[in-house]
This record gives structure tokens, C-alpha cells and sequence, in this order.
């Protein structure tokens, strides 16, 4: 039996098709450019004497409708995509779960309209995760529609960590609290981690780095999220490939007075031209380090608050948590800048963080420890894999949900 694992955006359609018994990946594709006239899906599987194979088709695609019944036009049994006898479940990435959602869940009517009322909280992203829900319900009716959520995995963050400093009313009647996202990475590459040390999970304490075009940090305590960097909307925190983390709140009312631009437009600013690209003007991490190591001194100042920024947090979540058995960077920049990653740990063995510096430049495709031998601390680079993750937890609410429940 298969599981299809769905991210459904705004312009695109990311799917993974995964063996249900032991969760190995079977084929993948990712069609763009929705509602573009060149349109462009490829997809990746293995045939059967074993070997990687790839499609790549450019068509006018008009929407996501249109988008689904291309995937499943150019795909098929032979391809990797499952006949529908064979369809376990689909699994999809739901960006934003509110207060509600807190664990995977069956889709039904009465849980999609829940999702519709959810749009305002994350207007970005889920409208187009729930319309992926929607048109697969329609073209696969007997299928079970698991949503899994970006934000559930923080839902264990206390009162005093979740509230903002704020008026009760705007919590009780507009939901303004923080919920946190990349939820689903940071649960995987924590429970990676403890396996790989050999700690048991609820015994687990570790701070885990997300680096990607977005990024977040989590403290995780007994392998529960007990604080992450982001907050009512995925802006919060961190130094990102384009958004600026943490500010003065009172700064975009300035700008607002200062600059006479519309509300809309330094939104859009703070989220597209802040963070690498507008220290730079590069928002790629490589990029970044690239001029950096030509002396360009905006790139380097970039690099220089990326760090510290997290540096920042790190000490924070130490404070936090009392005691970390682990650091764990993931996702593009944690798994692959040995730069930054030192650049990050530099100055922190007083708290037991050390880093080994040929150990950190020698870092593969797989799990490895990079601390020194001096270090009590343990530094773990963890390759994410969010897909097998949504995968696995998609697996879980079918089970449950087939399970009957004991009579009491
Ligand atoms: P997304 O959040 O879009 O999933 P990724 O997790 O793929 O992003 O991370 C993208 C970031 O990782 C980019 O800033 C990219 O430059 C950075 N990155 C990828 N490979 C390297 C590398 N070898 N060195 C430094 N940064 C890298």
C-alpha cells in the first residue's frame, strides 16, 4: 500500500509517493508555474530493475485543478504513482492549524470547513493546502485526506510562552497568540537525533536550528516543543533568506508615517526584500558566502547577523531549558554551511558547546556528530526529510482511525 504526500502552494504542487511498510520514498514530482502558459512538471521515480528515472513536461497549466489531473495524466502504476486499490491515504502539508488542530487529522466536510475559517490566519499558504484537499477529495472519494500541520508540533509551548504582551481581547477575539511553524521538521529531526544518541525522546532536551530560505529555532524539552522563534505568522524571529525576524514593533508604524507607503507594501517588504537580501541584496545563503569571501562588506555584515541572531537564541533556549543534551542543525544552510554552523557555535564553550572543526567540514548526506571531544554538549547535523515525516504521521491518524476503540 502507498502513501501520497501533498504540499499544495499557491503556484505549485509538491508530491512524494511513499511505501507505506517501511516508508521508503517510491517516486516524487513537483509541478510549477501554475497558471503560467509554461508550466513545468517533473517527476521522479524508480522502474522496476531499480533504476532512477525522470519526466519533464512544460505545458500551460491554469489552475490546480487543471495541475492534479495533469500529475495524474503523466503519471501512472508504472511511473510510481498507485492505482487506487493500492492508495492508502493521501497526507498534506497544512501550513497553519490554529488552536484547534493540535495532532494529524482525518479530513472530513465538517474539518474542512474548520480549515476554510483558518485562511485569514495564514492567507499565504493555507487556501492552496486546502484546495489540494479538496480536489483529490473530489477525484478520490473513497481515499482517506489526512491534514498535517505545520504549527502542531508546538502546540505543547505553555501560556508563557504562547501569549503576547498584549490585550486578552485580541488573543480571545482575533486568536493573536504565537503559534510557531516548521513544526513538522523540527519533530522529525528531533526524534532522528535522540534515536541516533540513544537517548530515550521524553527524556530528550536540544535546541533545533531550521536554516532554510526560512528559519526558525525551537527549544525542545522532553522532546516537546516547549518555545520556537516564530510566532503568530512565520516573519518572527530569525535573520531569513528575505524576511527580517524580530523588530521593534512600533517600527512599521513609522515607516508607515514616514514613508507614506501603504500597509500592504511594507508587509510585503518585511517579507520579501528584508532579512539576507536586504542587509546584501542576496536572500541565498551561498550567494551570501560567496561575496562575503570576496570582501564584500554587506554580505559579510549578512552573515554576521544570520549568526548572531541565532547565537541569541541559543542562549535564550539554554536559559530556558536548564540543560541541552543537544544542538541539531537542519534544512539547506544547517545542513550544508559548515560556516555557519562554526560561526554560530564560535564562543559558546563556556555552556559546553564546542565544535570540531574538521568534523564540521566533513559532513555528508547522513546524520553526524560535529562536536569537539571537550564538548559536553553534542552538535548533530540532521538532514530534515518533512515528506516522510508528513508521511509517517499521515500513516498514525489512519491507523488510529481504524482502530476500534475499547469498550469501557
Ligand atoms: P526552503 O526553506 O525553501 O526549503 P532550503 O531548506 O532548501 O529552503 O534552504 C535553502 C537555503 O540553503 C538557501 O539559502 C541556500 O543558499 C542554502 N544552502 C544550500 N546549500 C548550501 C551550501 N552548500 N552552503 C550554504 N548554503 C546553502
Amino acid at each position: 500500500m502507498k502513501v501520497v504526500v501533498v504540499n499544495s502552494g499557491s503556484s505549485s504542487i509538491k508530491y512524494e509517493v511513499f511505501e507505506a511498510a517501511r516508508c521508503t520514498s517510491v517516486a516524487a514530482g513537483l509541478l510549477e508555474r501554475i497558471g503560467t502558459a509554461d508550466s513545468r512538471l517533473r517527476h521522479r521515480w524508480i522502474d522496476p530493475s531499480g533504476s532512477p528515472a525522470e519526466i519533464v513536461e512544460t505545458y500551460p497549466v491554469a489552475d490546480h485543478r487543471q495541475a492534479f489531473e495533469r500529475i495524474l495524466a503523466a503519471t501512472d502504476r508504472e511511473r510510481g504513482l498507485p492505482d487506487v486499490a493500492e492508495l492508502l491515504a493521501f497526507g498534506h502539508r497544512v501550513v497553519h492549524g490554529g488552536e484547534r488542530f493540535r495532532a494529524p487529522t482525518m479530513v472530513d466536510a465538517s474539518v474542512l470547513q474548520a480549515l476554510r475559517a483558518l485562511d485569514s490566519l495564514a492567507p499565504l499558504h493555507n487556501p492552496a493546502n486546502v484546495m489540494g484537499i479538496e480536489i483529490l477529495r473530489d477525484l478520490y472519494p473513497g481515499v482517506p485526506q489526512v491534514a498535517v500541520f505545520d504549527t502542531a508540533f508546538h502546540h505543547t509551548m505553555p501560556p508563557h510562552a504562547f501569549h503576547y504582551a498584549l490585550p486578552q481581547e485580541m488573543y480571545r477575539d482575533h486568536h493573536v497568540r504565537r503559534y510557531g511553524f516548521h513544526g513538522t521538521s523540527h519533530q522529525y529531526v528531533v526524534r532522528e537525533a535522540a534515536e541516533f544518541l540513544g537517548i530515550t525522546l521524553t527524556r530528550f532536551n536540544a535546541i533545533s536550528l531550521h536554516l532554510g530560505n526560512g528559519a526558525s529555532a525551537a527549544a525542545i524539552e522532553g522532546g516537546k516543543s516547549i518555545d520556537t522563534s516564530m510566532g503568530f505568522t512565520p516573519l518572527e524571529g530569525l535573520v531569513m533568506g528575505t524576511r527580517c525576524g524580530d523588530l521593534d514593533p512600533a517600527l512599521p508604524f513609522y515607516l508607515l508615517r514616514s514613508t507614506g507607503q501603504a500597509a500592504e507594501e511594507i508587509e510585503r517588504q518585511l517579507n520579501q526584500d528584508s532579512g539576507l537580501r536586504g542587509i546584501c541584496g542576496a536572500g541565498d545563503m551561498r550567494e551570501v558566502e560567496r561575496r562575503a569571501a570576496q570582501g564584500d562588506a554587506p554580505a559579510q555584515l549578512a552573515l554576521e547577523m544570520f549568526c548572531y541572531r541565532i547565537k541569541k537564541y541559543i542562549g535564550a533556549y539554554l536559559a530556558v531549558l536548564g540543560r541541552a543534551d543537544a544542538i541539531l542543525f537542519t534544512a539547506g544552510i544547517g545542513e550544508h554551511s559548515a560556516l555557519v554552523r562554526g560561526r554560530v557555535c564560535a564562543g559558546l564553550t563556556a555552556f559546553g558547546i564546542r565544535l570540531d572543526e574538521r568534523k564540521n567540514a566533513g559532513v555528508g548526506r547522513v546524520i553526524s556528530e560535529i562536536q569537539h571531544a571537550d564538548g559536553a554538549v553534542k552538535i548533530l547535523v540532521v538532514p530534515t526529510d518533512e515528506e516522510r515525516e508528513i508521511a509517517r504521521q499521515t500513516l498514525q491518524a489512519v491507523c488510529t482511525a481504524r482502530t476500534p476503540r475499547s469498550q469501557p
